[in-house]
């Protein structure tokens, strides 16, 4: 063991979940964010722990979808054009891995971190004041007809090589399972035993304070650069001075990439950008969350009203939000509730990190003692924790129960 700190680096679900199982395995952390804890992309997601989320957004439908999707004025891809050419190259490896075997190969190396969701949540919060917050669900993914659902097959298919298997509700039975929904929908494929948070933001800032209230050092300051010493990390250089430290795990989420370029490593991530809409005392909520597939968006019954979270925006993580997300999720919405009325609404943006491959880096930079926890894509809420203990493990010496080579960074920081 060392004498010096662990530093990590950026205070999402990731980096909190990293924190407290090496607080756990009894090292000395300190946890490092320019922001509150909790208020990256890990603020105003859907909340789902989503262990269904197995197949990727690069499945072989996309070379389909995504045209038609782009042609549209009603559809839940977004791309700002003038950024085209300088995402092309992003684009042309993201879809280089939408092909049947690339995309049942990711479906294998997200399983183990995606299937055990509330689990790992549940080992997470255990001993903690949020003992409470991992909510068991059933997730509905609500369909305008049956025929829409049965389309969707090559998607179920993925679902069901991780052993899922959902209900299928037609007819009368949709609004008798969810009086929420109007007409709009008329077939609920439906997924037992996954979970979800009522305040994804607060739960990692509740994680967070207990990190500190357990003797873990919290510190406020923008990460801009490491020292090394030979290959080996010996400091990070920060805007409140340099901390020594042992190592470094980089849990900066999309911004991760800026902190890779410091080391001379140009990872491909990309900004996935993604909306919530809150409708704020909202007259229903569901019982329990849904997916809207038209719309591609979550629905969760939540602390400060019903959010409606989704879509995919392609633009990088420096332009400002755009306002048709928003407009498009607020007519799906008014579309699928027609009886929902509500006081007011907010709405949000946020980065989901992503590399052409959507498999997280998880793992060491060669022997630098730096290490990634990053590219969580659309999943970072549900396998946060798991990444955070396998983190942990590789850190301390132990082996994890897995096997860690689909995660390595060197696929990219080689
Ligand atoms: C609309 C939407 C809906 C989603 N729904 C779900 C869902 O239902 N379920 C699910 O599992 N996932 C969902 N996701 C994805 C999920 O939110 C992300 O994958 C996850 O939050 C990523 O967590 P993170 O810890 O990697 O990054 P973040 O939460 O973004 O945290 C990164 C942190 O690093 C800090 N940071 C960055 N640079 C520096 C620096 N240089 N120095 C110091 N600090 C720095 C930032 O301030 C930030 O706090 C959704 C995402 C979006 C956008």
């Amino acid at each position: 063991m060392g004498s010096k700190p662990i530093i990590v680096v950026g205070a999402g679900i990731v980096g909190v979940s990293t924190a407290l199982w090496l607080q756990r395995a009894g090292r000395d952390v300190i946890l490092m964010d320019r922001d509150a804890p909790g208020s990256g992309a890990s603020y105003g997601n859907s909340g789902l722990l989503a262990g269904w989320a197995v197949e990727p957004v690069n499945a072989p439908t996309l070379w389909k979808d995504a045209p038609k999707y782009l042609m549209s004025r009603d559809s839940p891809l977004f791309l700002k054009w003038a950024q085209l050419p300088w995402m092309l190259p992003w684009l042309a490896r993201f879809m280089s891995h939408a092909v049947d075997h690339k995309t049942r190969r990711i479906v294998e190396n997200m399983m183990p971190l995606l299937t055990d969701t509330v689990m790992q949540h549940r080992a997470l919060v255990a001993g903690t004041p949020l003992e409470g917050w991992v909510r068991d669900s059933k997730c509905s993914f609500a369909y305008p007809t049956l025929k829409d659902f049965e389309k969707d097959q090559y998607s179920w298919n993925m679902k069901a090589l991780a052993g899922l298997k959902p209900n299928i509700l037609t007819g009368g039975e949709v609004q008798e399972e969810e009086p929420i929904l109007g007409p709009a929908i008329a077939c609920l494929a439906q997924l037992e035993g996954h979970g979800h948070i009522t305040d994804p933001g607060r739960y990692v800032a509740l994680l967070a304070q207990h990190f500190t209230q357990e003797g873990g050092q919290f510190v406020q300051a923008q990460v801009q650069d490491f020292t090394r010493s030979g290959d080996h990390v010996t400091q990070v250089e920060t805007s409140e001075g340099a901390f020594e430290c042992d190592q470094v795990v980089v849990t900066a989420g999309i911004w991760s990439k800026e902190l890779m370029a410091r080391l001379g490593l140009r990872i491909p991530l990309q900004a996935e950008r993604g909306y919530h809409v809150i409708f704020e005392n909202p007259s229903e909520l569901p019982r329990n969350p849904l997916m809207i597939t038209k719309g591609r968006f979550g629905v969760n019954p939540m602390d400060m009203g019903l959010r409606c979270a989704g879509v995919v925006e392609l633009a990088n993580h420096l332009t400002p939000a755009s306002e048709a997300p928003v407009a498009f999720i607020r007519k799906q919405a008014a579309e699928v509730f027609p009886k929902l009325t509500y006081s007011g609404t907010q709405s949000w943006m946020g980065f989901r990190p992503t590399v052409p491959d959507c498999t997280p880096l998880i793992g060491q930079i060669g022997e630098s003692g730096i290490y990634t926890g990053f590219g969580h894509q659309h999943v970072g809420l549900t396998s946060g924790p798991k990444t955070g203990r396998l983190l942990a493990q590789m850190i301390t010496g132990s082996t994890p129960n897995m096997d860690m080579r689909p995660y390595a960074p060197e696929r990219y920081a080689g």
